[in-house]
């Protein structure tokens, strides 16, 4: 099985923080949304007003908290940060909401898994900065509306699909992180490097950024792992011949998949030829969640090539059957 942290997923302990880009000069990659960005983020500094409200979607580990952080900063406003799991009552909402000062960024991450109720509360908040809370019970119920300051949400979700239309076409400014080149991860890699205080030769970088699977918190967890290797079994420096030995090591291959990725293309290949297969009957066979394939599993795999989503189920695509060093059965086309 792989290592756990080499996943995408945020997880407890992480040490991503220290590599943490804190400006929008800093952020390395998405290039047209950073130009975008600037452009708001400099009108509403101007105008004094609140920015428009954000919606980064798009897989995990490609910075949408990162950036949202760093929006505040160059608004030169206050960062909140929760989650939609968290918000469990209509209650938890305002209370954050009444708290906000004036053009504050209120970030909530995995806004797609919000309360429907905490969702209505919402609404006229973001549309109006108003909220209406409805006090007491049964006939004596009665409705008090409160003004809110102006302030900007900022939303992220790995699942736009999952988004109710309401709630979608309340963001002004939605935008699409990509996964992220190998000249810009090298150059993330080098960064994070030199902020570790271990050296890395080009080499060395660049076999971390071709094998992080497009996504900048998986190359900061592989380099640290790299560095650990660097540091027992070499003289500290990150060259390609330790990068390539950690990584092979630690189960990730030349494309950058790990255990898990070509598990679920062996699966496809030998119990269904090939596919096509429904999601459902994958997660079943695999033990994973319908929604840790789609995404956390599948973006990058579809991405690179390697499987096509077809109205009767995923298949493998032929880089699929070269990369698994298998052959595709006879009479399966495309
Ligand atoms: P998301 O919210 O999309 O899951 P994060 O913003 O938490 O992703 O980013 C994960 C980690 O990856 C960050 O802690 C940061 O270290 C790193 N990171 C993300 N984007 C960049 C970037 N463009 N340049 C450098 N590091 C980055």
């Amino acid at each position: 099985e792989p290592d756990p942290t080499l996943r995408p997923d945020r997880q407890p302990e992480d040490a991503d923080r220290a590599l943490r880009p804190q400006a929008l000069d800093e952020f390395i990659g998405q290039e047209e949304a950073r130009a975008n960005l600037r452009v708001f983020v400099e009108s509403a500094r101007r105008r004094g007003e609140a920015m428009d409200h954000v919606l980064f979607h798009g897989p995990p580990g490609l910075g949408k908290t990162t950036l949202a952080q760093i929006m505040a900063r160059e608004l030169g406003v206050g960062f909140r940060t929760t989650s939609g799991p968290v918000l469990a009552k209509a209650g938890d909402l305002a209370a954050i909401l009444t708290n906000l000062e004036a053009r504050d960024v209120l970030f909530i991450d995995e806004i797609h898994r919000l309360n429907p109720a905490v969702e209505e509360v919402l609404y006229p908040a973001l549309e109006d900065f108003e909220l209406d809370l409805v006090i007491g019970e049964g006939p004596a119920a009665r409705t008090v509306r409160i003004e809110l300051q102006p302030f900007t949400l900022v939303g992220a979700t790995t699942r736009l699909g999952l988004l109710t239309t309401p709630l979608r076409d309340r963001f002004g400014i939605p935008t699409r992180l990509q996964f992220y080149t190998v000249p810009e991860l090298h150059e993330i890699v080098t960064r994070g490097a030199r902020l570790m205080g271990a050296p890395a030769t080009k080499d060395g970088a660049q076999e971390i950024a071709r094998r992080a699977r497009g996504t900048p918190r998986i190359a900061g967890r592989l380099l640290r792992r790299v560095v650990d290797f660097a540091v027992v079994e070499g003289d500290g420096t990150v060259t390609q011949q330790i990068a390539d030995r950690a990584l092979t090591r630690l189960g990730v291959d030349g494309l950058g998949l790990d255990g898990a990725d070509r598990r679920y293309l062996r699966l496809i290949a030998e119990s269904y030829g090939g596919g096509p297969v429904g999601i459902e009957t994958l997660s079943a066979a695999l033990s994973e969640s319908r929604d840790a394939l789609e995404e956390v599993i599948e973006p990058f795999l579809l991405q690179q090539g390697l499987i096509q989503r077809t109205p009767r189920g995923r298949m493998l695509a032929d880089g699929a059957w070269r990369h698994l060093g298998l052959d595709r059965p006879a009479g399966q086309g495309g």
